[in-house]
Order: C-alpha cells, then sequence, then structure tokens
C-alpha cells in the first residue's frame, strides 16, 4: 500500500469506527458485529504500525471509544478509566507476561474473567455512595448516579472509617434477565436490545430510575481506583478487601507467577463460558503490585500492565432436525437450518440459514446429523459443519418444485441459489407487498407482514394495488383493529401515494434494483415513463450500473403486466414524483448528448442542469437526440450530429437556453 492509499485508507477507516462507536457507546445500537468492529480496527492498526506518521492522537487506536453525551451531568474522573489492549491468542498474551518478568522478575499476575458489561465507577466519601459515573471517553464520564442506586448489589453505605474509596465496576444483565426483556421488547413492538451488553448499557443510561430499576441490572467490582485512610499495596489484596466491605467483587481472581498457570487459568475460565448466568468475552491478566503498575504506566487509552485475553467464537454442537425452505421476494430458495435449541454467546439459538444447495453439498449436510454452530461474530448463528451423519441418512436434496406453488425450481447458470418462477407464487406474493410497504419503499406503516397475511388470507389482497383498494372497514372486520387504528393505516397508504419515485421504484422489487440504485435510475431519467421507455444503453451510462442491473430493469418494464401495474398505480393516485425537485421544465421532452471538453462547467454540473430543468442526457446520439453540446476537441460524436441534423450548440447558447448568466 502507498502512502497516499494509506493516507485515503485512514480516513475511510477513522470515520467509520467514530461512527460505529457512536452507535454503540452512545446510542447502545450497534449495527455491526463486534468481530466486524474489531477487524476494521486492526486493519487501522495495522496501516498505522507500516506509516507510524499517520498515527494521530484522536484516533480511534490511541483513545477510549465512549463518549459522555449531554444528557447526563459531566463527571471528570479522578484516575483514567483506561480500556485494556486485546490479544487474540496465548502465544501474544506468552509475550505480554514474559516482556515484563523480563524486566521484574517474580512479578505476580492476577487473572479474571472480563464480564461483559459497561464500566463505571463508584465513589464513597466518609462511608457513602455519593456518585456514580460511567468511563465514557476515559477521562469524562457521566453522572448516573440515580440508576446506580437502583442496583441492589452495590453497597449505599461501607465502613466509615475510609474518607475517601473509588472502586471500578462492570455493571451487566444477566442473562435471564436479558432473555426476559428481549421478550418484553417484542412484544410492544419496540426494538430489542442486541445483546446483554448494550441492554446494560441502554439501561443504565435511562433517564428515568425508575426504567433502571426494573432492569435487573447487577455488577461486578473489579478494581481499586483510589482509596484514602488505608494503605494496601496489591490488586489481590484489594480485592479481598472490597469483599469484606461488602462489594461483590469478580467471581474468581487467582494469582500467578508461572506463565503457563496463568494460561491455563485463562483456558480454565473459557472453558466455563456458556455456563456464567452472565456473558463474560475474555480473561483479563493483571500486574498485582500497585508500585510496578505506577512503573509501568499507561497510553492514553490503556494502562501497561494489564491485558485482556479474547475468546475465539463460542462453538457448540446439537442435532439437526429440519431444514426449511424460505421463499424470497424473488423466489429465491434460502434452506435453513432448524436445530435443538442451544444457548450461544448469550442467546438461545434453533436456526441459522444454510444460503444455498451449494452450501449444504459441500458440507455433506444431513437430516438428523450431529452439526456444529457458532454465532458467526457473536451475532448470526452459522452452521460450522456436520460433525457425524444420521445412521442411515442420504445426502440432502434440495426439492425440485417449489414448496409453497408447486412450480418447478430452477437454477440459473452462474447463479448458486434455486428460484421458483412463478409470480403468482403465494409466498412471493406476500414478500412483495411486505417489500412495497416497508420503511425504505412506500413506507405504510402498520402494514406488515402479520396484517398482509391476514388480508391475503381472507382474499382482500393479492397484488400492490389492491393495498389502494383497502377500506377502514377492511381493517375493522380484522381482530385487533380499532377506529383510531384502522384510521392509521388508511392514513399511511394515503400518505404513501406521495413516495417518491425512487422509493416506489425500489418498492417494486426489481432484482438487483436496491435504494442506491433506484435513487440513481430517478436521478437520470425524472420520470417513471423515461424509466419504462429506456433502452438498456441508456441505462448503462448510470455509473454503477452493468449489465445485469440494466437488463433486470428493462426486462422488467417489457412485461405488459408491470406496466400494467405502473398504470394502475397511476391511477390510484400515485405521484411519482421525483425527489430531486426541477427548477423548471424548459429542457423537458428534450434529449442532450455532451461532447468534448467544457470550460466553465463538469459534464456532471452540465447533465444535473440538463435534469434539473426537466431534460434528459444521453451518451450516444441518434435520431432522438435534442441537443449536442459540443466543447473544444469534440470528435466523432460532432460528426454524427452534423450528419443526422442534430443541432449543436456551445457552452455560451446552453446557459442562456438554461436562463444561467455567463459570468465570463
Ligand atoms: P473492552 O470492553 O473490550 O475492554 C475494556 C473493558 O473491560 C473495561 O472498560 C472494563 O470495564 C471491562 N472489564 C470487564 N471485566 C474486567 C476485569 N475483570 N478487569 C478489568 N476490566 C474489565 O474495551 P472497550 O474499549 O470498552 O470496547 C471495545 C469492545 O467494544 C470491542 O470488543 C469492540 O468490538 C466493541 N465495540 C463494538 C462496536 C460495534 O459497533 N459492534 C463499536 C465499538 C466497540
Amino acid at each position: 500500500m502507498t502512502y497516499s492509499e494509506a493516507e485515503k485508507r485512514v480516513k475511510v477507516l477513522r470515520e467509520t469506527l467514530e461512527r460505529l462507536s457512536f452507535e454503540y457507546y452512545v446510542k447502545d445500537a450497534p449495527t455491526v458485529s463486534d468481530y466486524e468492529y474489531d477487524s476494521l480496527q486492526n486493519e487501522l492498526k495495522s496501516i498505522e504500525k507500516q506509516y507510524p506518521e499517520l498515527i494521530t492522537p484522536d484516533s480511534p487506536t490511541q483513545k477510549v471509544g465512549g463518549m459522555a453525551e449531554n444528557t447526563f451531568e459531566k463527571v471528570e474522573h479522578t484516575v483514567q478509566m483506561g480500556s485494556l489492549q486485546d490479544l487474540f491468542s496465548e502465544e501474544e498474551m506468552i509475550e505480554f507476561i514474559e516482556k515484563i518478568k523480563n524486566e521484574y522478575k517474580d512479578t505476580d499476575f492476577v487473572v479474571e474473567p472480563k464480564i461483559d458489561g459497561l464500566s463505571v465507577s463508584l465513589e464513597y466519601k466518609n462511608g457513602k455512595l455519593v456518585r456514580g459515573s460511567t468511563r465514557g471517553d476515559g477521562f469524562i464520564g457521566e453522572d448516573v448516579t440515580e440508576n446506580i442506586k437502583t442496583i441492589k448489589t452495590i453497597p449505599q453505605i461501607i465502613s466509615e472509617d475510609i474518607p475517601y474509596l473509588e472502586v471500578r465496576g462492570e455493571v451487566y444483565m444477566p442473562l435471564q434477565s436479558f432473555r426476559n426483556l428481549v421478550e418484553e421488547q417484542e412484544k410492544e413492538g419496540t426494538e430489542p436490545f442486541k445483546n446483554p451488553r448494550n441492554a446494560a448499557a441502554g439501561s443504565l443510561r435511562q433517564k428515568k430510575s425508575s426504567v433502571a430499576a426494573k432492569r435487573n441490572l447487577d455488577i461486578f467490582v473489579f478494581n481499586i481506583q483510589k482509596i484514602e485512610g488505608k494503605s494496601i499495596s496489591g490488586h489481590k489484596e484489594s480485592l479481598d478487601f472490597l469483599k469484606d466491605l461488602g462489594f461483590k467483587v469478580i467471581p474468581s481472581y487467582e494469582m500467578y507467577k508461572d506463565t503457563a498457570l496463568i494460561i491455563e487459568e485463562i483456558r480454565r475460565i473459557g472453558e466455563g463460558r456458556g455456563k456464567y448466568p452472565y456473558d463474560i468475552d475474555g480473561a483479563v491478566v493483571k500486574v498485582d503490585n500497585f508500585t510496578l503498575r505506577d512503573r509501568l504506566g499507561a497510553t492514553a487509552k490503556y494502562p501497561k500492565w494489564a491485558a485482556a485475553f479474547k475468546y475465539p467464537p463460542e462453538e457448540k454442537e446439537t442435532t439437526l432436525l429440519d431444514i426449511e425452505l424460505g421463499i424470497g421476494r424473488t423466489g429465491a430458495i434460502t434452506p435453513v437450518a432448524i436445530f435443538q435449541p442451544v444457548f450461544l454467546a448469550g442467546t438461545t439459538v434453533s436456526r441459522a440459514v444454510l444460503h444455498n444447495e451449494d452450501f449444504i453439498k459441500s458440507k455433506d449436510i444431513r437430516l438428523g446429523d450431529k452439526i456444529l454452530v457458532r454465532k458467526a461474530g457473536e451475532i448470526i448463528p452459522e452452521v460450522i459443519k456436520s460433525v457425524s451423519h444420521a445412521e442411515r441418512s442420504l445426502p440432502y436434496k434440495m426439492p425440485e418444485n417449489c414448496p409453497c406453488c408447486g412450480e418447478k425450481l430452477v437454477r440459473e447458470e452462474d447463479e448458486a441459489v434455486l428460484r421458483c418462477e412463478n409470480s403468482a407464487c403465494p409466498e412471493q406474493i406476500m414478500r412483495n407487498l411486505e417489500h412495497y410497504a416497508s420503511k425504505d419503499a412506500v413506507n405504510i406503516e402498520g402494514l406488515g407482514e402479520a396484517v398482509l397475511s391476514k388480508l391475503h388470507n381472507e382474499g382482500k389482497i393479492e397484488k400492490i394495488t389492491d393495498i389502494y383498494k383497502l377500506s377502514r372497514e377492511d381493517f375493522l372486520e380484522m381482530e385487533g383493529f380499532k377506529d383510531k387504528s384502522a384510521d392509521n393505516l388508511i392514513n399511511a397508504i394515503a400518505l404513501s401515494k406521495e413516495a417518491p419515485l425512487y422509493r416506489v421504484l425500489f418498492g417494486l422489487g426489481i432484482r438487483g434494483i436496491g435504494v442506491k440504485a433506484a435513487k440513481l435510475l430517478e436521478k437520470k431519467f425524472m420520470s417513471i415513463d423515461n424509466i419504462i421507455s429506456a433502452s438498456k444503453e441508456d441505462i448503462l451510462e448510470i455509473e454503477g450500473f452493468g449489465d445485469t442491473m440494466a437488463e433486470a430493469v428493462v426486462k422488467f418494464f417489457s412485461l405488459s403486466k408491470n406496466r400494467e401495474l405502473i398504470e394502475e398505480l397511476k391511477l390510484a393516485g400515485l405521484k411519482f414524483e421525483p425527489s430531486i425537485k426541477t427548477t423548471s421544465d424548459i429542457f423537458s421532452g428534450q434529449i442532450f448528448v455532451l461532447t468534448g471538453t467544457l470550460q466553465g462547467f463538469t459534464r456532471d454540473e452540465a447533465s444535473r442542469i440538463i435534469e434539473e430543468n426537466g431534460g434528459k442526457t444521453s451518451s450516444s446520439v441518434s435520431k432522438k437526440t435534442t441537443f449536442l453540446l459540443a466543447g473544444s476537441d469534440a470528435g466523432s460524436k460532432l460528426r454524427k450530429a452534423e450528419a443526422l441534423g442534430v443541432k449543436v450548440i456551445n457552452e455560451k447558447e446552453f446557459l442562456e437556453m438554461a436562463g444561467i448568466k455567463n459570468e465570463n
């Protein structure tokens, strides 16, 4: 990687990591797995290692990821609350220990489980709990005293003989409480927390302590940050002392000198994973002696006297009970493994996607097999392999016909998936309706899977346009609907008629056309009619569109039933208005081709001016072309335009036509 490539990549990685940290620490709602986050962080570390001059103090590799939010009082920590350096192999851990031992022979190390929760500091003055705060960025945290006080295992009063004590601990949500909370959130229809760690963080950072109180949080205390009125010289001694004071200290803290014993203890803690009633994500190895800790010091991110060993994702054996076949909106058949439920990385799992026929074949997964499963990135369950086949089992064969409508399944060349090509297949219809009504498409709030399925079963809805024929009474006849909810849905349906063109396009479910592609189509063609009549070549002019996507669009609109659908939607009142507003329609119906070098603006800018004024651009000159906008060095396009009699204009004329003043 060259220096300039590294510079660019570092910028992208830092921006991404900052955004992910914000989602994780401030919003308590991560959008990627820890594994993905760590991979990006490791990539950044290795680039910074190659080009140390790119390291800045605010790089995510150099500072603690969290931050204090304004909704809470800020607390300046008396002692820095660092993170921990992560080590992913026993070799790295041995290296860490031996390096310290080389300098300080006979060092004692304490090994503890690493609890997966969020770090807090608790301050006691003259025996009274006076403040509880979050870690924040390690220097400034948030005052969450009221919420801390709801945790029953935190003593509010300790011995008065200690004028000042600050301890650090990990607030966590016990797994059973997490399961109960998720169940409740699902029932209420609110977005459930992704894992116990985020649930703990989200609960402790509630504005109302009555909400935090209901969440059943707990704590393990693992450090004395500062103490007055008593002298303690080592970590183990300090934890024993805290225990005597009534704190709930970390469940195990064994002290060793011998490196091999430390590694053995790390393995022992790891083997117990899955059996504890709380999540652990590693083991922490710490120097015991406080004087030595001071000598070793800290970076801005973590102390040099401790390191965390991170365990690889947990794996479990279970039995494959069935392979269910899901049918997507494009007819793609996705096999899903249904297995005996197992408890993995904090939740019970019983299903995992098997992707396609080839995936099953390559792993020779058969019904009844003992299989090995894990959670990829601690979030998505996956089948790693078949451990042993069931007696007399046969290789799994995908069915030849659609499990829903019976149509023969097709596997296209270069495709791994089997598809049901019957667009009248009820499952596909349902998926398509769900997709059309979804948030990123026309966004009909309340029209989700359950309601659509009921309407479909009652024969009230068969295709997208039927949505616009639904009446208030149709909903009122359904169980669970009252006047208000029926009105809300009817309003949401009416509102969806205003959905901008690109959202409707996305909602139509054209294969390979996501929101971004739909936006590009909208920007290029500005109206549904232009899109319908666009040729493959016209579409290919859009940067980012390849043959497959262009062909999918052309094929979709070449089918008369799809064109009829658009007409019916228009009759139902859909506006199909582009989200990009045209500033005028002076170029309406006109097609421009750009050629040569323009002086006053780029071609993209010229295209934007044309589109904003209702016109279209095309890359090739044909009889349909209205104007050729020619800059200097125009070549073959100019000759072709002249041959076809297409009017050629220069930049000045173009600006005049667009009503833009030429400053030059
Ligand atoms: P960390 O959570 O991995 O480790 C440091 C923390 O461990 C300390 O703050 C401490 O509170 C805690 N801890 C638990 N038990 C302990 C013990 N016995 N002794 C000492 N400390 C103990 O580090 P971090 O900097 O808070 O967070 C990094 C982690 O967060 C990574 O695993 C990363 O993947 C994850 N993360 C994920 C995302 C995402 O988007 N998924 C974003 C940001 C961070």
